[in-house]
């Protein structure tokens, strides 16, 4: 491994087990390494501290491991084994309801930089970083251990996520199939819901597993309301809202193949076509020229607005006039759920945002409860950056 030496007084960060070394606090760097290789961590010291992925940009060094030897030939599957234990723990992995998840979420699980999500055997894996995407061979070998015959397939869906860099061949595909494993797509329960899944011509890994929590909360408050899911994607929420109960479920998002994928979910899980309605359209303007009171739930889940700080105000600003448009529309006695998925937006950010919005409209709102990401999208303790995904539920008199 290639060495690299901390500024003085720079080491406090990574011995609180802070996953990211700055550029600005590496004093030296010795061996001259490639973008993705591995490198091992030295106080000014001369102390060993840990050992990373290394990468040019502001952030020098993703840490893998702070006592431990990540070329170990252990290290892959160690790893894979501890995020599966952690699944377990809270049942996603053995559950009869539940069969998809997100097995590894970056830094969460103390693997920086890699995403692996779960559907039923096929794991669909997201490099973030040089490093993570060079090692996708061994982390794919470590997925067979981990999970056995369980495994009918790995797919690499990098090409949206990891740098681009000469040399990366960025071209998604199977890195493994099980003998007879059918490419394309599958249907996964999720809290006894069926889903259809394409990894391939989906948005992210295939589906956002990330409001599997927040969907079922939607589904004890839906009973005999009429319902708007807005960013709807492939119909979560809808399929959940009339398991609930709802009289009746428009779903609204701007992509033309997800809204295809919303119709077969519909009709997958025995709802009829009158207790449902598509409409390929941007959410904005649908919402705009609803009339007042039509839907007494609307669900608001869109697209991060900010991906980086410098987009925090004008994001903030749209979420604010999003969720005024909501709170403005909703029935007397209607529930707003709303959603920010934008990492620079903090909770505090986002429920500023609503607050502004429902003053703008003059209406009694009370917050009934606040959501945030499930267990499987785990936040490591000393990397609270890795909280994203907020919500609140509103009352509106
Ligand atoms: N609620 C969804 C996830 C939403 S992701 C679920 O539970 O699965 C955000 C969605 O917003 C994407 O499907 C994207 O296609 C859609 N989208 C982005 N901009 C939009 C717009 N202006 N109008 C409607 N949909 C939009």
């Amino acid at each position: 491994m290639k060495k690299l030496y901390l500024k003085k007084g720079r080491d406090e960060s990574v011995r609180r087990f802070h996953p990211w070394i700055f550029s600005g606090a590496v004093a030296q760097v010795v061996g001259n390494p490639a973008e993705g290789d591995l490198v091992a961590v030295y106080s000014a010291e001369g102390e060993y501290l840990a050992a990373g992925h290394w990468q040019i940009g502001s952030i020098a060094v993703r840490i893998l491991s702070f006592a431990g030897d990540p070329t170990a030939p252990s290290f892959w599957e160690d790893a894979l084994a501890a995020a599966f234990e952690a699944r377990k723990a809270v049942g996603l992995t053995e559950s009869a309801a539940t069969n998809c998840y997100r097995l590894v979420h970056g830094e969460g699980d103390g693997l920086p930089g890699l995403i692996i999500d779960y559907y039923d055997g096929v794991c669909v894996l997201q490099a973030h970083s040089v490093g993570m995407f060079r090692a996708k061979a061994q982390i794919c070998e470590a997925l067979k251990k981990v999970y056995g015959d369980r495994l009918k397939a790995v797919y690499d869906k990098s090409s949206g996520t990891a740098p681009f860099k000469a040399g990366l061949e960025l071209v998604d595909g199977y890195l493994w199939q099980a003998p007879g494993f059918e490419v394309g797509e599958t249907s996964v329960l999720e809290n006894g819901h069926k889903f259809l899944v394409n990894w391939t011509e989906g948005q992210k890994t295939g589906f956002f597993l990330d409001q599997r929590e927040n969907r079922a909360l939607v589904e004890r408050y839906a009973r005999g309301r009429n319902v708007l899911n807005l960013f709807c994607y492939t119909g979560g929420f809808s399929v959940y809202a009339l398991g609930g109960g709802a009289v009746h479920v428009d779903s609204v998002d701007s992509s033309a193949k997800a809204m295809a994928m919303v119709d077969r979910n519909i009709a997958l899980n025995g709802f009829k076509p009158d207790q449902h309605t598509s409409y390929t359209a941007d959410a904005i303007e649908f919402l705009a020229n609803i009339e007042d009171g039509k839907y007494d739930l609307i669900i608001v889940d869109p697209p991060a607005f900010a991906k980086h700080r410098g987009a925090l105000k004008n994001a903030l600003r749209a979420y604010q006039r999003l969720n005024a448009r909501a709170i403005e529309k909703v029935a007397p006695g209607g529930f707003v759920f709303t959603f920010s998925c934008s990492q620079v937006v903090d909770k505090e950010d986002f429920a500023l945002a609503v607050f502004s919005a429902a003053a703008q409209t003059g209406r009694r709102v009370r917050i009934m409860d606040r959501f945030c990401q499930p267990a499987d999208h785990a936040v490591g303790i000393y990397h609270p950056e890795g909280e994203y995904l907020k919500g609140l539920l509103l009352y509106v008199e």
